[in-house]
């Protein structure tokens, strides 16, 4: 998508005169681009309408910053459709709330369930779990599985058939506990929902409705079917760690009206966010997720060693000494992963998703032979000096293949190729959007 859409003001750029067809087609370029990314083609109409009306033609043939003018167009009008217009109910810390969980089966639900538990938990509060999935065999298992490696308290049950005596009596039970946070997971079906919305007697103070980013489309469709049977306060996306940029998150907040919350970034209790819109759209966009990248590298990078990190990186200087101290601090924190695929053209494929631990024996094969490097070889950014008996060397020093040394080297080079584009960037704070 990201591609596409720079090609297209690439191609804008290059056109000498802009005239309304060279705004028409890069537009048309943008919205095949959005449609791809699952953005119903309503909204992208839509999108595309008010665009046209915002841009100023006058201004784009006058201007040198066409493609920032239109980028910036795009970028606000998707910033606008996933804005709901008012903020969600928030339960308040003390004060028992309910929240009642909804989706089709597989979204998400359980595995969120567990994860908003486990989100408000660390946070102080007291949360419950109540299964009123009588649905899926397996349902009441699975979620005491997950609330069990929370420390959450649960409820459900093996013999009732009736979600909503289960969801009654577990709501009525967490009251009396002083449970501040009561948590209800549901089946997936719109008639069973909807019944346990009527009968039970506290009605849920917020209804969120879980969306797997990967079902495209449809999402229109399956947000408003929500809607129309139960009231849908707040959305949370899940598998926002796959291949979809989560386009059907602006279908789910026009078909709801409702604001998305969190997003889910994998199947770990703790790989949940705060949805923040910005960093949403940039990635949407293929424009990478700077705020983002700027907290992971908080989160992973150690302190001192962040501005200079930094530095190195808007230099384009990437010698296989940052290298060699980013996999160390890739070993003492963990998952880079996440850091990686958030910069535009990078994939994880270094670290690949379930294979944390082959990846880490990589990184820790590739640093034993690095340590047979010399400071020369270690801080230069040219690829070109390590020649065949410098590779040689490293080999036999580190008792390894020279097959995995020119396997490290190449690593290197991909890695150097991709920090090579962060060159000149300017490393926005957190909301600010003037690296765009
Ligand atoms: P439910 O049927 O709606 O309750 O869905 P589940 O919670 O059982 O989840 C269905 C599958 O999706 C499970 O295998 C989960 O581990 C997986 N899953 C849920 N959320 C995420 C996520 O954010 N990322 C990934 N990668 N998998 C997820
Ligand atoms: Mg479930």
């Amino acid at each position: 998508l990201g591609g596409s859409i720079s090609r297209a003001l690439q191609q804008m750029s290059n056109a000498t005169v802009i005239d309304e067809k060279v705004l028409n087609e890069c537009l048309n370029e943008i919205t095949r681009a959005l449609l791809q990314s699952d953005v119903q083609f309503k909204l992208v109409r839509d999108m595309q309408t008010n665009i046209k009306k915002i841009v100023n033609l006058e201004d784009l043939a006058a201007g040198h910053n066409k493609r920032k003018i239109i980028q910036q167009a795009v970028f606000n009008e998707l910033c606008k459709i996933l804005d709901a217009g008012k903020p969600s109910f928030t339960p308040k810390k003390g004060k028992p709330s309910v929240v009642m969980f909804v989706g089709l089966q597989g979204s998400g639900k359980t595995t969120t369930c567990t994860k908003y538990a486990y989100y408000h938990q660390k946070k102080g509060w007291k949360p419950a779990l109540v299964c009123a999935d009588t649905f899926r065999a397996g349902a009441f298992d699975q979620l005491k599985q997950n609330a069990t490696k929370a420390k959450i308290p649960f409820y459900g049950s093996y013999m009732e058939s009736d979600p909503v005596k289960i969801a009654v009596d577990g709501v009525d039970r967490f009251k009396k506990e002083n449970c501040d946070l009561i948590i209800v997971d549901t089946s997936g079906r719109h008639k069973q929902e909807a019944a346990l919305f009527e009968e039970m007697r506290q009605k849920p103070d917020l209804v969120i409705f879980v969306m797997d980013s990967s079902i495209g489309q449809a999402a229109f469709d399956q947000a408003q079917a929500f809607k129309q049977s139960v009231a849908v306060g707040a959305v949370i996306v899940t598998k926002m760690d796959g291949h979809a940029k989560g386009g059907g998150a602006l279908s789910a907040v026009a078909a709801t009206k409702s604001p998305v919350i969190f997003i889910g970034t994998g199947e770990h209790m703790d790989e949940f966010e705060v949805f923040d819109v910005k960093p949403f759209v940039s990635r949407l966009l293929g424009m990478g997720d700077w705020s983002g990248f700027m907290d992971k590298i908080h989160e992973v990078v150690p302190m001192d060693q962040q501005p200079e990190l930094l530095q190195k990186l808007s230099e384009g200087n990437f010698t296989l000494r940052i290298m060699y101290e980013q996999f160390q601090n890739i070993l003492k924190m963990g998952p880079i992963s996440q850091v990686f695929s958030m910069l535009p053209g990078f994939s994880a494929e270094l670290m690949p998703k379930g294979r944390e631990k082959e990846s880490q024996a990589k990184i820790k094969r590739y640093m034993t032979m690095m340590d047979s490097m010399t400071n020369e070889e270690l801080d230069s950014s040219n690829p070109k000096i390590m020649n065949e008996s410098r590779i040689m060397r490293i080999a036999r020093g580190s008792g390894r293949q020279v097959r995995e040394v020119m396997e490290m080297l190449e690593e290197y080079k991909r890695l150097a190729k991709i920090w090579s584009k962060m060159k000149g960037l300017k490393f926005p704070k957190k909301g600010d959007m003037s690296a765009l």
